[in-house]
């Protein structure tokens, strides 16, 4: 069918679900559902050095217990180097991604001396790498990237200003996420993402190569973050509390959490259909 909705959730396996990532989880899963769409789940291995496999394992296991089954295989993308290597080949012979021979300590001094962000890339190997390659950087432009999203509305960002050039192979030979989230979503057909506003701030780095590979770009929606008794967001690496055994306790949690009015549900499927039903005469 044309324009079927298809939609995913895509935990990086840093650690075991939390009541954060259960909330992303449903609700993409509920709008996937709402629009009567697809919905997959790919498990976002990518960084090596923090992802561990009994973890991914573990978020497989909760996503099952809660009966959320993907309409399609699970995606790995530790599995997928070879598709992001051949996007990126792409990107640097259209000149749209230059090598870079900058440290992130080099980087640092540079901001230091001239008193910007420290993250900041200042755009030293733009015109050329100044010694040997250790990263691959995608050429930002000076153009405010805007996009509406569905749950915070209209935002903008000046991605060259606030972010410089970006990173998309980094120094230790892995893929960067902006690259892989992109390269994934668009492969599987993605046309709505919905995950935590903690990336809301990366998206318009993501439809900045959308844009350069002619990509059709998926709607966005970012949900409120669960925070913590400090107002941190929640985060597995920094060891927030894995879900307890009662998952319909946690949904009705994550649920209301989202702002809407509690459900009492006698099973999963039972509360996924209530749910849905709340979620259309909000959003749709
Ligand atoms: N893997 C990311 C996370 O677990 C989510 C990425 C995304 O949804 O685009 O926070």
């Amino acid at each position: 069918m044309v324009n079927e909705y298809v939609g995913r959730f895509a935990p990086s396996p840093t650690g075991l679900l939390h009541a954060g990532s259960l909330a992303a989880a449903l609700a993409s899963f509920i709008d996937a559902k709402a629009h009567n769409g697809r919905w997959l789940i790919r498990i976002e291995d990518v960084d090596q050095t923090r992802c561990k496999k009994e973890w991914a394992e573990g978020i497989l296991e909760v996503l099952s217990r809660l009966e959320m089954t993907g309409d399609g295989e699970i995606i790995w993308q530790s599995r997928r180097t070879d598709r992001y290597a051949e996007v990126l080949d792409r990107l640097i012979a259209e000149k749209k991604v230059y090598g870079c021979s900058c440290s992130r300590h080099s980087i640092e001094l540079l901001n230091r001396l001239s008193g910007s962000p420290l993250n900041h890339y200042p755009g030293t190997c733009r015109n050329g790498a100044q010694g040997p390659i250790r990263s691959w950087r995608f050429k930002t432009n000076s153009t405010a990237i805007k996009f509406v999203d569905r749950w915070a509305g209209p935002y903008s960002q000046d991605v060259e200003k606030e972010v410089g050039d970006f990173v998309v192979k980094r120094a230790d030979g892995l893929f960067a996420y902006q690259l892989a989230v992109v390269v994934d979503d668009h492969d599987s057909g993605i046309n709505h993402v919905v995950r935590g506003a903690d990336l809301i701030d990366n998206t318009p780095r993501q439809i900045a190569i959308y844009e350069a590979l002619d990509w059709p770009q998926p709607a966005y929606m970012h949900i409120p973050l669960v925070l913590n008794e400090q107002h941190e967001k929640l985060s597995k690496q920094a060891g927030a509390r894995p879900l307890g055994d009662n998952l319909l306790d946690e949904l009705s949690k994550a649920w209301t959490h989202l702002g809407f009015d509690p459900i009492k549900a006698q099973s999963f499927g039972d509360f996924y259909l209530k749910a849905a039903l709340q979620w259309q005469n909000r959003f749709l």
